[in-house]
């Protein structure tokens, strides 16, 4: 999951950055509000971690604008404790949860987690996928009942699939999804991930479209 991260403060958006990343969260961080509608429009993220109190365009314009755009992005805004107005017009403007600095990072992470899984119109916290079950807060797989032993990437590549399940995801999206903006991306890094996952989970469960992705089968609850 890529969250866009938009804090000028730099010791909180590095402490953020850290803490969302140690989450299992991917994180790209943006200093100022013009550079947050440049990225989101440059590129596709999961969710908006906003502060309002911004330079060059505050984060209450910024969701304005996205929502005026169409961009139905969930949207969590970080306030001041003296910005309860804003965080009104925020809620108003189209924000879909707020917290009030300074706060808890754990508490955070557990909401960014529930923000998602309304966004993707989901009660159940698990992925569920026949004997495959993956536990996003606890970032554990269980096949058959027995836990799989996965890397961080190949954990967040099959989180992405099976998020998507029953729809083909492309390369340039699964790329996207699983590298921060200036790594190092080997050119058949995520053929490796998949075929390390093949080899874990069973060879039918990642299906390849040729020339376009990959798909994971959807399967009735
Ligand atoms: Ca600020």
């Amino acid at each position: 999951m890529r969250i866009l991260l938009v804090e000028d403060d730099r010791l909180l958006g590095d402490g953020l950055k850290a803490g969302l990343a140690g989450a299992g969260f991917r994180v790209e961080w943006v200093r100022d509000g013009e550079a947050a509608l440049a990225a989101l429009e440059a590129e596709h993220f999961t969710a908006l971690v906003l502060d309002l109190g911004l330079p060059r365009r505050d984060g209450l314009s910024v969701l304005a604008s996205l929502r005026a755009g169409g961009n139905g992005i969930p949207v969590l805004v970080l306030t001041a404790r003296d910005q309860v107005a804003d965080k009104i017009r925020g809620l108003d403007l189209g924000a879909d949860d707020y917290m009030i600095k300074p706060f808890d990072l754990d508490e955070l992470a557990a909401r960014l987690r529930a923000l998602l899984r309304r966004a993707a119109g989901r009660a159940e916290a698990r992925l569920i996928h026949g004997d495959l079950v993956l536990d996003p807060a606890a970032r554990v797989v269980t096949l058959q009942g027995g836990v799989v032993s996965l890397t961080s990437r190949e954990f967040d590549l099959l989180r992405v699939l099976l998020e998507a399940a029953g729809r083909v995801l492309s390369r340039r999206v699964l790329e996207e999804q699983l590298y921060a903006w200036g790594d190092e991306l080997d050119s058949n890094a995520l053929e490796v991930h998949v075929h390390h996952l093949r080899r874990k989970l069973g060879s039918d469960l990642i299906r390849t479209v040729r020339g376009v992705g990959y798909r994971v089968d959807e399967v009735s609850r």
